[in-house]
């Protein structure tokens, strides 16, 4: 049977059907969809774990007991799960381990554009790229081949552009992969130097292999059509090359690391003039000149996405131009929703003109005017321990004027261990989680602090009050973020105090509980003063008429949050069918 499916989609289908019984991931844009898809496999055991670190050892431990299992992140958790990934390498596996790792070319949703391909090079493991939805899935089911063959866990590497859209998908049936049993083999699962300089030596055997492999496999695609110009490309640079240069020969690499040296040797023979096509960093191409080979130069960028008018311009080919009715859209920024459980918190940080070092998540944006409340953002988790840095550099003095900011999905991924080491290390600075119960950004998936697992089961619940106070922490404090005033009073009180003191916010998102949502407010243009201070929580619902110059509600997108009247000084701003 066909199916049109997006690549996270046929990449779940892939797990499915390779009879994978594990799945473990931490949510990340562009790969959070393919755990979700997952969980639609009830012969798949599958979780949210509380980051990539412990999503990959949960798939180590899965594959050590002789089951297939997988862990998907998106490039930025590949760093958090480095640590295992490098030893991985040399304990190798037992059932099959693949790493599904999702890059954003261009940034659309992540802190950085790095390429996970050099991860494959680092850690001296296999990695496939697919380059559509067809070859996601059958990519996954053949790197769990390739990691039962060979005994290395294999990376298998998606875009934003694959995993986001949708192809034609031949869908298979699943094999039961029997167990292969518990693995008690010492010399290879416990890396102490003695062993691990022996599985050393295996790795690098292992790279040899795998190039023979890769170069003797169907996932390299030779497709001659000339004798000019031959490229050699992969993914979905493939697609682009294929439209943008028809004429062309190519050479497809569906494992672009290790190379398949003896093969792109072979095709550089047969054509005139031999190119990498290729996005972000120049890993081929790098190889590929070591190797000695001559290859024409491109002006190609090192940033952002391609696309076929992009491979066009590289080389010389008339872009056509497209006419449009509109002649420039309206800009449409980022924002946090209206009624958003952060706003009031971030009102607050930005009255007292507080120093906020952010972390990833929704309440990133609240860096963004008119609230404009953060002012560091780097990695998960980073806040707390950033915060920290700036109270020793400071000794002491910056922690009264500034707060680091966290919500609980990314709290529980890193920041725990950031408060940790500020509890350890007598650090006195002041940090706000902001618990909307759910991993919102991501697309609101249930983490530890919201009481239910992936497949909507209950579980514990952590209570953070109780868990900062387990840590030692006195001074812990729980506050109703839409409760501008009470914001304003815990935080000149706690960043007063030369201790770490911890602020929750006990909001929920609107949706996490969709309850919370009630008549919305709307304002008395007869009493509004048009003094702007509702405007400056930068909800979404509140619009500014220019004529009247005053602030009014678009009631079809107020929640009833209730924040706006807690800051109207004029009494101007009243609630629907309340008196
Ligand atoms: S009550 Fe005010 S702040 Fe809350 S959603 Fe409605 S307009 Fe926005
Ligand atoms: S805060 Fe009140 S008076 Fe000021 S603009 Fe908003 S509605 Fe009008």
């Amino acid at each position: 049977m066909r199916k049109v499916l997006s690549g996270n989609e046929a990449i779940a289908r892939g797990a499915y059907e390779a009879g994978v019984k594990v799945v473990s991931s931490y949510p990340g844009t562009p790969s959070s969809e393919i755990t979700d898809f997952v969980k639609r496999y009830g012969e798949i055991y599958c979780e949210w774990a509380v980051n990539e670190k412990v999503a990959l050892e949960v798939a180590i431990g899965a594959s050590l007991a002789g089951r297939r299992s997988m862990t998907c992140m998106k490039h930025v958790g590949l760093n958090v799960a480095a640590d295992p990934l490098m030893t991985l390498s040399y304990t190798g596996v037992n059932g099959g381990l693949v790493i599904l790792v999702a890059d954003d070319p261009n940034m659309f949703s992540s802190q950085n554009e790095q390429d996970s391909r050099n991860y494959a090079r680092f850690a001296k493991v296999p990695l496939l790229e697919p380059s559509d939805s067809n070859e996601a899935k059958e990519f996954v089911k053949k790197a769990f081949e390739i990691s039962e063959k060979f005994c290395t866990p294999v990376i298998v590497r998606s875009v934003t552009r694959l995993s986001h859209s949708m192809s034609a998908v031949d869908l298979g049936e699943r094999v039961e992969v029997t167990s292969k049993g518990l693995e008690n083999n010492i010399p290879k699962w416990v890396m102490v130097p003695a062993n691990g300089r022996v599985r050393h030596v295996f790795v690098e055997e292992r790279l040899k292999e795998l190039q023979t492999y890769n170069s003797e496999s169907d996932l390299v695609v030779e497709e001659i059509i000339s004798n000019e110009i031959g490229i050699i490309t992969s993914g979905i640079p493939y697609q682009y090359v294929k439209e943008a240069l028809p004429e062309a020969s190519v050479l497809k690499l569906g494992m672009v690391w290790p190379l398949p040296l003896d093969k792109i040797v072979d095709f550089s023979k047969k054509v005139k003039k031999l190119y990498v096509v290729e996005e972000l960093d120049p890993i081929i191409e790098t190889e590929l000149l070591a190797k000695g080979l001559k290859l024409k130069k491109i002006k190609r960028p090192l940033t952002g996405e391609l696309s076929v008018d992009a491979v066009k311009k590289l080389f010389g080919i008339k872009v056509n131009k497209y006419k449009t009715t509109v002649k420039e859209l309206p800009n449409r920024p980022p924002n946090m929703c209206p009624g958003c459980s952060h706003r009031g918190m971030f009102y607050a940080i930005s009255k007292l003109k507080l120093f906020a070092a952010g972390d990833i998540g929704c309440y990133t944006l609240g860096l963004l005017p008119p609230l404009s409340a953060i002012n560091s953002t780097v990695c998960m988790g980073a806040s707390i321990s950033m915060a920290h840095g700036i109270d020793r550099a400071s000794d002491g003095e910056y922690a009264k004027k500034s707060v680091a900011v966290i919500g609980d999905s990314t709290f529980f991924h890193t920041g725990i261990n950031g408060l940790l080491n500020s509890v350890y290390n007598k650090g006195c600075s002041t940090v706000v989680i902001l618990d909307n119960r759910t991993t919102g950004m991501t697309g609101h998936q249930p983490n530890p602090g919201t009481g239910i697992t992936i497949r909507g089961e209950e579980s514990p619940r952590i209570n953070f009050e109780l868990l900062c106070r387990a840590f030692g922490i006195k001074n812990v404090v729980t506050v109703d973020p839409f409760d501008v005033d009470e914001c304003i009073r815990v935080l000149k009180e706690e960043t007063s105090k030369e201790e770490l003191s911890v602020i929750i916010t006990n909001r929920p998102c609107i949706f996490a509980d969709r309850t919370v949502i009630t008549n919305p407010y709307f304002i008395d243009a007869d009493k509004c003063t048009g003094c702007t201070a509702c405007t400056r929580l930068g909800c979404p619902a509140i619009t500014w008429d220019k004529k009247k110059k005053i602030a009014m509600i678009d009631e079809s997108l107020c929640t009833g949050c209730g924040l706006c009247p807690k800051v109207c000084r004029f009494n101007a701003i009243f609630q629907r069918g309340v008196k």
